[in-house]
């Protein structure tokens, strides 16, 4: 896969030191990310497609900064994070996607749980972590 699952193995270990069972989420490209992207562009990668797995849109190795692939995956995994350890937004039956609260939610555990304090959105509106 390239740049994509090297940013993302590294930020997956650094998650996994809180949730050891976080290393076994996978990454791959896939159509629906490519289409969403297409479609919305700040949209380069999902969760709730298949469990313990985050999709990314192909585009993502050409346009995205090292910064931003790492903050997109911390984010991610902060869904995977909410969804499995039932956090209220992420608990909700048919959780609307991309609402506010859930984003922020997820924005909460990547940051106060997982540890990636520097996550933020940068000036594209793309989460980014810097290292
Ligand atoms: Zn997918
Ligand atoms: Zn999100």
């Amino acid at each position: 896969m390239g740049r994509v699952e090297t940013l993302f193995v590294l930020a997956r270990a650094h998650a996994a030191m809180k949730f050891p069972w976080l290393a076994k989420v996978e990454v791959r490209f896939c159509r629906q990310a490519d289409a969403t992207h297409k479609k919305k562009w700040r949209h380069f990668a999902h969760t709730n497609h298949d469990v313990y797995t985050v999709c990314f849109a192909k585009a993502s190795e050409e346009d995205l900064t090292d910064e931003e692939i790492l903050g997109i995956t911390a984010h991610e995994l902060g869904h995977i994070v909410g969804t499995r350890l039932r956090y209220p937004e992420h608990a909700r039956l048919n959780p609307p996607h991309w609402k506010k609260p859930v984003e922020e939610e997820a924005q909460r555990i990547a940051r106060e749980v997982l540890g990636f304090t520097n996550l933020r959105l940068n000036h594209r509106q793309l989460q980014e972590l810097s290292i």
